[in-house]
């Protein structure tokens, strides 16, 4: 899924979609829509059946497939409206979880104040982080350290069973 291309052009700029549909026009998993909707995608969420504005859907395709031409170094992230890597406003970073390992940073554009949104998983957290301190759901960062710990003992185990093997 992570190498799909989803063409911004495809989502009518005048028109609003509901989490179902923008599934069906990308043939994706509305789980996917979700992710997209937490990761920076506006949605309407006053309403019900939730519903995203064509041209936040282009715009939000649009800044996906940019930020992937776009290198961020250390501590900073994709800012939209500048079109450029910037480092997170005060050195502050936001962690915002989608997995039990990976989710998003987010942080203010210190150039112009806009959000921008990085994927992070916890692994590679304090590379990608900088010199930046990063702002936890509450409670969220001592579970996950407890779980990747043993989830490194494991990949270690079973890397040395297959060795083993061969
Ligand atoms: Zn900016």
């Amino acid at each position: 899924m992570a190498g799909k291309r989803l063409n911004p052009r495809r989502a009518k700029i005048n028109r609003c979609y509901s989490v179902e549909e923008v599934a069906r026009l990308y043939g994706i998993h509305r789980q996917t829509v979700r992710n997209w909707i937490k990761a920076g995608l506006p949605a309407m969420t006053g309403a019900r059946p939730h519903l995203i504005a064509g041209t936040d859907l282009r715009a939000f395709l649009e800044r996906r497939r940019a930020s992937g031409k776009v290198h961020c170094g250390p501590g900073e992230l994709y800012c939209v409206r500048c079109k450029a890597a910037r480092e997170a406003a005060e050195g502050m970073l936001d962690y915002i979880p989608i997995a039990s390992l990976s989710g998003n940073l987010r942080a203010l554009c210190p150039v112009c104040s806009c959000l921008m949104h990085r994927r992070a998983g916890l692994r590679n957290l304090d590379a990608v982080r900088g010199s930046c301190t990063v702002a936890y759901p509450h409670g969220h960062e001592r579970i996950t350290d407890g779980r990747l710990h043993s989830l490194d003992c494991h990949s270690t185990t079973h890397r040395e069973t297959a060795h083993d093997k061969a």
